[in-house]
This record gives structure tokens, C-alpha cells and sequence, in this order.
């Protein structure tokens, strides 16, 4: 590895910040370029929201077969997926698996939280500081922070004075946690509080579960691969991949969906039923036009209020599980592995704190309605400061020492959420303004990586050194973000897309729902164009190591 010797610092031509899906990718590719690349990581070990998120139950909501890398056919055949949907130890067995097998970790450094980036413009590099006083530089920053890494807590007086055990679902501990016997309080009904609440309900004396908003969910059906499953995604791969690459979502088994006007009553009440029995996140456009069209969605949210009232015994119950607050699709749809009937166990209630919250927490539990309810435990399923969060707690300042903080104070600007204008040579993976959340991830994933090492080695081969987003590409595409979410109903709901569960966080439409495959085209056009909106420039001064250590690499 280079270093500087003029600047007492660790010289990189790349800095990657995270070493989840997105790091552990970017490391590999960039390294087999002949890059020098360097990944700094907060958590123990490798896999980003596989390893914080251990809590009960969960799991991944998009099917196992697909939910993997794809830049590696002889990693795609050798590993073996054991259900539909994967558990979380699965899953981080799986990235555990990809760090050795490219051996990773030798190019990590973990419990390494990241402090600050700076861009010096003079010598042309990121100068990273990390919460150990470790001081690292490189010409280019890929913040690989993830979009669902910050947990959140919520704003509630006296949170820090109770006694027994609290935690956040996504800062849960390595050993087990146990409930038996207990008295468990859940706040948070998203995606999280649907996956824990079954399973926490089996073990626990008591569950109690609060909800301020009902969410939409529909039935996971997990289960175990058969033989002939497997054999015939691993016999199809590139099918399938190139599949996901030309659907809106990035599922393989998207689309064919038909307008909710071409289908009479009887038709579909059939479509909605064969939606729910083949269960998942595809339900989310069972109609192709449920997203702009407010006859699909009622039918939609009907049905499915229907559903709940029939699984759920207790009709006052079922009524406040019956989401009525926003479309369905506007919030992340859930998918769940028994919720509904969970509220059937006598050891499990449901508390709505939409219209009473919680006001305070004790020593002993929490007061809501008057009330003082004691619990031994307090399970924290409230969510994330998502997006942007997380690149916001660290102090990153681009050109002229402006403050990343300062640049997106009302709400995210970037160009295709990969480029930030003023801040040259930084890039984000699934950042703000692309497809990110709302497509399947690992795929979004791999598409920025490769358009970002495709970008470097074009700035190799060609003398450049700086690449920045013109400030008019990232107004237009910004715009362009916001014109195509204003045409469909995600808008309509206080969501974490929206920025709506953070106090004080402007509320801005943040993923972009125009279709990762159209996001792709665009992008690739964009490359193809000489990088249409970015401003490249030459190299500067020849002192500077890095522009040697790259230059080196490429010969
Ligand atoms: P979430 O969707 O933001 O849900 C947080 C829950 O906590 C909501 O029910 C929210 O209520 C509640 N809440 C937040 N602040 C509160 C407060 N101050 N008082 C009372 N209740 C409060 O978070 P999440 O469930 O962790 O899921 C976040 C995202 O992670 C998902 O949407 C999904 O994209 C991802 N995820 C994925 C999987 C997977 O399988 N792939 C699994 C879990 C999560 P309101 O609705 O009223 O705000």
C-alpha cells in the first residue's frame, strides 16, 4: 500500500467507508483494478446491517436466491440458501463467507468509526479522520454508510431511567436475549416490530405491543428450498440476473401486472388473492398502476383490511391493525411470518398510541393513557434516521470548507444519489435520489459499484484527477426526483422515504421511483456521454504520491 510520506498520514487511491454489501463489493472490485483501497467500518466484522440487525425474527424480505452477489458466478453455485426468505444468521454467515473467500478483512479496519472527511483542494485528496484519532487520506471517498444505519430512538421523556433491559432492534447484542418469563414492551410496528413480535410473543410471558401507525402487511409463506429450487436458479443464473436488471424493482419475478381498468370486479378480487398467496413485497404492484391509481390502491387496502379482520379474532383488535392513515405501498410494505395472528395468543395485546402516546418512561416500565404499565424489557423497533443520517453525523466538508450538514439542510441534493456537487471525488453507494430502498438492494448495489470503478478507470486512462457533479445535473436530477415521486402516492405518508419519523428533518421524497432499470439506462447513458453533468479535470501536481500510486497501478 502507498503511503505519504510528506503528510504523516495512510495514503489511499480510494477510502471506502462501510463494509457491508456495498464496502465488502467495492473493495474487491477496486482492488482487482489495481487500485489501493482502504475500508473503514463502525461494527466488529463485515456485513453492515446483517450484523447489527440480530433481533427476533429477523430476516430478509427479498427471496434468498436473488438476495446475493451476482459479480461472481462460481460464488453464485457454491453457496446454498436454505429458505425462501434468509434469517439474519444466514445472511451474515453468507457475507462472512464472501470476506474470506476474496479475503476482505486483510484491507478493513474495523470498530472504526469515521469522524470527518475533509477535501483538501489543494493537494486534490480526502483527508479522513477517524473516532480513534487515525488520520487517512485518498484522491477519491466511497461512502458505503448504507441507507438504514442510524438507528433511531424516540423522543420519549425519561427514556435512559428505566431499570430492566431496553434495546434498539438494530443495535441488538451478540449474546441471546431472553424472554422468557418476562414482560416485554414493543414500540414500533414497520417491517422490524412485524418480523420480532411473533417471535418474541413465543416466549414471553407477556407482549405488549404499541403501535402509532398501522402498518400494511402481507404473509412471507417462508420456507425451506427444495432440492430442484435451487437446481434451477443455479442452472439459470444469468437469466435471472439479467432479469432483475430490466424490471422496475429489480425482481426477477416482477411485472405482467395488470391496470386495475382492464380487470372487473370478480378478476380482481383474484389477482389480489393470488398476490397474497404468493406472498411478499410483490403484492406492492400486483396492479401495475397501484402507486398512481387511487381505485387499485382502495381495492388493495380492502382487501387487505379484509384479511386482518379474518385472521385476527378480536374485532376492536383487528380495527387498529387495519392501516387507514395512507396508501398501501406508501410506507415500505411489510411481510410478515405470522403478525396478524399473533394478536390471538392471550399472552399478546395491542396498544395504540396513535391517539395516546406514551408519555413518559419510568424506572419500572412506561406511563401511557394514565397509566404506569411495568415491563422487564423494552424493545425499541422504531426505526432509523434513514438516508441521509448517517453521512450527517460524521463532519463532511467539500470545496471552500463547506459542510455537508450546511449543503443539505433542506434535504438531499445529489446527482443520480451517487455524485454531490462541491464535493469532488466523493461518491455514494444507494445514496439519496436513486433507486436505493425502493429496488432490491444488493442489485442497486452492484450497479454503483461498477458505474463507480468503470468512472476511475476511465479518470485513469485518461490523466484526470477530480470529478465533480455540475451544479445544474444535480439541480435537474434533484428535481427529477421529486417530479416523478409527486406523480405516484408515496408523498401521501409520514414515511422514513419522506424523512417524516425524524423531528426537525425536512420532509423531502429522498429514493427515487422512477424504475431502477430506467435508472440504469440513465446512468450508463450518462457514462457513455463522457460523463454527461460531472466536471472531469487533469491531473495536478506531480509531487502528490497518490496520483503516482494510481498511475503505477494502471501501468
Ligand atoms: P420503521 O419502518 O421506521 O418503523 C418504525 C416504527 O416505530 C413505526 O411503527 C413507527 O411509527 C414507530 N415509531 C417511531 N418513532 C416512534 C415514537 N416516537 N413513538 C412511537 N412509535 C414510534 O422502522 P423499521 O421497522 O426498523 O424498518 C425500517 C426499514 O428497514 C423498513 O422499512 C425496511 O426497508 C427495512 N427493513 C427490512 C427488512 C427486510 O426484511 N429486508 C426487515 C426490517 C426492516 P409510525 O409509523 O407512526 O412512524
Amino acid at each position: 500500500m502507498p503511503k505519504a510520506d510528506n503528510i504523516g498520514e495512510q495514503n489511499y487511491d480510494v477510502i471506502v467507508v462501510g463494509a457491508g454489501f456495498a464496502g465488502m463489493y467495492a473493495l474487491h472490485h477496486l482492488r482487482g483494478l489495481g487500485f489501493s483501497v482502504h475500508v473503514l467500518e463502525a461494527g466488529g466484522d463485515v456485513g453492515g446491517t446483517w450484523y447489527w440487525n440480530r433481533y427476533p425474527g429477523a430476516r430478509c424480505d427479498v427471496e434468498s436466491m436473488s438476495y446475493s452477489y451476482s459479480f461472481d458466478d462460481d460464488l453464485q453455485q457454491e453457496w446454498t440458501w436454505s429458505k425462501r426468505y434468509a434469517e439474519q444468521p444466514e445472511i451474515l454467515a453468507y457475507a462472512n463467507h464472501v470476506a474470506n473467500r476474496f479475503d476482505l478483512r486483510r484491507d478493513i479496519a474495523f470498530d472504526t468509526k469515521v469522524k470527518s472527511a475533509r477535501f483538501d483542494e489543494a493537494a486534490g485528496l480526502w483527508h479522513i479522520e477517524t473516532g480513534k484519532g487515525g488520520r487517512l487520506a485518498a484522491r477519491f471517498c466511497i461512502m458505503a454508510t448504507g441507507s438504514l444505519s442510524t438507528p433511531k430512538l424516540p423522543e420519549i421523556e425519561g427514556i435512559g431511567q428505566f431499570r430492566g433491559a431496553c434495546y434498539h432492534t438494530a443495535a441488538w447484542p451478540h449474546e441471546e436475549v431472553a424472554f422468557a418469563g418476562k414482560r416485554v414492551a414493543l414500540i414500533g410496528t414497520g417491517a422490524t416490530g412485524m418480523q420480532a413480535a411473533p417471535v418474541i410473543a413465543r416466549d414471553a410471558a407477556q407482549l405488549t405491543v404499541f403501535q402509532r401507525t398501522a402498518n400494511f402487511s402481507v404473509p412471507a409463506w417462508n420456507h425451506d428450498l427444495s432440492d430442484d429450487e435451487i437446481t434451477e436458479w443455479k442452472a439459470n443464473y444469468d437469466h435471472w440476473r439479467n432479469r432483475e436488471r430490466s424490471t422496475h424493482s429489480g425482481f426477477h419475478n416482477e411485472g405482467g401486472h395488470p391496470s386495475i381498468e382492464d380487470l372487473d370486479e370478480h378478476e380482481r378480487l383474484d389477482v389480489l388473492e393470488a398476490g397474497w398467496q404468493r406472498g411478499g413485497l410483490l403484492m406492492w404492484n400486483v396492479f401495475s398502476d397501484l402507486m398512481t391509481s387511487r381505485e387499485a390502491n382502495d381495492a388493495a387496502t380492502a382487501f387487505i383490511h379484509n384479511k386482518i379482520r379474518k385472521i385476527v379474532n378480536d374485532p376492536e383488535t383487528a380495527e387498529l391493525l387495519c392501516p387507514k392513515s395512507h396508501p398501501v405501498g406508501s410506507k415500505r410494505l411489510c411481510v410478515d411470518s405470522g403478525y396478524y395472528e399473533t394478536f390471538n395468543r392471550d399472552n399478546v395485546s395491542l396498544v395504540d398510541i396513535g391517539s395516546e402516546p406514551i408519555e413518559r418512561i419510568t424506572e419500572n416500565g412506561l406511563v401511557q393513557a394514565g397509566a404506569e404499565h411495568g415491563f422487564d424489557i423494552i424493545v425499541f423497533a422504531t426505526g432509523f434516521d434513514a438516508m441521509t443520517g448517517t453521512m450527517l453525523r460524521m463532519d463532511v466538508r467539500g470545496r471552500n470548507g463547506i459542510a455537508l450538514q450546511e449543503k443539505w439542510r433542506d434535504g438531499p441534493a445529489s446527482y443520480l444519489g451517487i455524485a454531490i456537487s462541491g464535493f469532488p471525488n466523493l461518491f455514494t453507494i444507494t445514496g439519496p435520489g436513486s433507486p436505493s430502498v425502493l429496488a432490491h438492494v444488493v442489485m442497486s448495489i452492484e450497479q454503483h459499484v461498477d458505474w463507480i470503478a468503470d468512472c476511475l478507470v476511465h479518470m485513469r486512462a485518461n490523466g484526470l484527477d477530480a470529478i465533480e457533479a455540475s451544479p445544474e445535473a444535480e439541480e435537474a436530477w434533484t428535481a427529477h426526483v421529486q417530479d416523478v415521486a409527486a406523480g405516484t402516492f408515496y408523498p401521501e405518508a409520514s414515511s422514513w422515504y419522506m424523512g417524516a419519523n425524524v423531528p426537525g428533518k425536512p420532509r423531502v421524497f429522498m429514493p427515487y421511483t422512477g424504475g431502477a432499470h430506467k435508472y440504469r439506462k440513465r446512468c450508463n447513458q450518462i457514462a457513455a456521454a463522457g460523463y454527461e453533468g460531472f466536471v472531469l479535470s487533469p491531473q495536478g501536481e506531480e509531487s502528490d504520491t497518490q496520483v503516482l500510486a494510481t498511475r503505477r497501478s494502471a501501468q
